[in-house]
């Protein structure tokens, strides 16, 4: 779904902003389209001519006040994605458990989301920022970020950005935002990404068409099913066009480094180590070349600095495992645009002013982290852990559908520190040890 008013000449690009995002993923489009709602200037650049596919089709419900905001509701509504109610787990041996129903714990409008195709979904929301004022520009590379003086330590100025592959020219801004997903711009080039050391983790994916769907309400449900030895573990995203999402997460060593073979090999052999997934897809067809990417887990050292900040995956990433992902990309495209809209107000776009929504976006991913981690410490399961503690279940809950924004979780992570040595949750990286052993049993106990 590509824009009808996709300008790819710069001819009527004008030469200063109020903002320059760069990306025009779910992250870039929030801060674009919440800034131009307030009046703002604002130019996006997208280096893609047209949406692609993209990896992070799975939206979780927390997501839906950020897409209210922009307006995205009633067209996801109309749209043909599969409504999602609910995630369900399978553990090594193939055993289901219940479905966990969003609506179960919070029965409002967003105790259902979608399941969307990426390139479908990115155009949509480049489409909704176009209408909303924002000048988005596809097929514009940014080639360089441009600074008052040595990056480290000046002010963000703007960027040179080549259109449609032409000679790149020079565009000015008082602010600058990185939505450039992991490609992390900014924090490369300030050398301030920080990989996090216990989830040295690889994913290989692909599409299926012709999988077994369940029925009803549980046809759009996400499925997370562990291997044999819970090694890896699959994600299972039903799609539209009676297409599946298929991937294996697992260590890198365990799934790239030291396996024979090419990463197809490595997908089939772990299917068939996966008996609550192999049945899905007997008679299934694969419809698109297998995909890997590794080490996808990292947080910038800091969200923001004079004139520039970070959002989405170009500040940080955790896991897939909880489909967090594009929450914390509209979610800190949301509090970007706020601290945005302020600092222009007070006409001080300095580090302190921009960066006003790091302490909020670092501890709702806190609370994130800290159920990754425990997913993946061996010997941990969270049915275990609930039965000593039953008083967290709903907390667990709310951190499972992305309640995790101004909410306070400290004795559930004291507690949960009993039964697993993990990083503090406040930990920038983790460092302290590694719990990337084995994709735990049990998650179901959470949900
Ligand atoms: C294996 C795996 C599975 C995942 N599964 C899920 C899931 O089920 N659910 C979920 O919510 N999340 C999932 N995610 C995470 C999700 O994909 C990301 O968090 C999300 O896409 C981040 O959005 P973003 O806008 O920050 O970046 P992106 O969506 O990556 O967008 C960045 C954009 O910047 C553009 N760009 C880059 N460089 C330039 C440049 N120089 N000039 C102009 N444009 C540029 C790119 O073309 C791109 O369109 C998964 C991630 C992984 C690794």
């Amino acid at each position: 779904m590509s824009s009808a008013n996709n300008t790819l000449a710069d001819s009527d690009v004008m030469d200063a902003y109020d903002v320059i995002v760069i990306g025009g993923g779910p992250a870039g489009c929030a801060s674009a389209t919440l800034v131009a709602q307030a009046g703002h200037s604002v130019l996006l650049l997208e280096r893609q001519a047209k949406p692609q596919f993209k990896v992070g089709e799975s939206l979780i419900p927390a997501s839906f006040e950020t897409l209210e905001r922009m307006g995205m509701i009633d067209q996801l509504r109309a749209s043909r994605f599969p409504k999602k109610y609910s995630v369900q787990f399978f553990s090594g041996s193939g055993k289901a458990s219940s479905p966990f129903y969003f609506h179960e714990t919070d029965p409002g409008d967003r105790s259902q989301t979608w399941q969307v195709l990426r390139s479908e979904f990115d155009g949509m929301l480049l489409d909704n920022a176009r209408r909303q004022g924002v000048d988005v520009r596809q097929g514009a590379a940014v080639k360089e970020l441009l600074f008052d003086g040595p990056a480290e330590s000046s002010r963000a100025v703007g960027v040179r950005a080549s259109f449609d592959g032409d000679e790149a020219r020079e565009i000015s801004s008082k602010v600058l935002m990185d939505a450039t997903g992991q490609r992390a711009m900014i924090a490369r080039q300030l050398g301030i990404r920080q990989h996090d050391a216990c989830l040295r983790m690889a994913a290989i994916y692909t599409h299926f068409e012709g999988a077994q769907r369940d029925p009803g309400i549980d046809e759009g449900a996400t499925l997370i099913l562990q291997t044999e030895d819970n090694r890896c573990w699959f994600w299972y995203i039903p799609l539209p066009d009676d297409r599946v999402s298929v991937g294996v997460v697992g260590p890198i060593d365990y799934l790239i480094r030291d396996r024979q073979g090419s990463p197809q090999t490595t997908f089939d052999q772990e299917v068939q180590r996966c008996p609550g997934l192999a049945p899905r897809l007997t008679e299934a067809r694969q419809s698109m070349d297998i995909k890997v990417i590794n080490d996808f887990s990292y947080t910038a050292e800091r969200a923001a600095g004079d004139g520039w900040a970070l959002v989405g995956d170009a500040f940080g990433f955790l896991d897939p495992i909880y489909s967090s992902g594009m929450l914390l990309a509209l979610k800190s495209g949301e509090l970007a645009a706020d601290a945005t809209i302020a600092a222009l107000a007070a006409d001080d776009p300095s580090a302190k002013r921009l960066g006003a929504y790091e302490p909020a976006l670092r501890a709702g991913m806190a609370s994130f982290r800290q159920l990754i981690y425990a997913f993946y410490t061996p010997d941990f399961n969270f049915a275990r852990f609930l039965k000593r503690f039953p008083q967290h279940r709903l907390a667990i809950v709310d951190i499972l559908i992305g309640d995790v924004f101004d909410r306070d979780f400290t004795t559930l992570f004291e507690d949960l520190r009993q039964m697993i040595s993990t990083p503090s949750p406040t930990s920038v990286a983790g460092v302290e040890g590694t719990v990337s052993g084995k994709a735990m049993t049990a998650a179901e106990g959470a949900a």
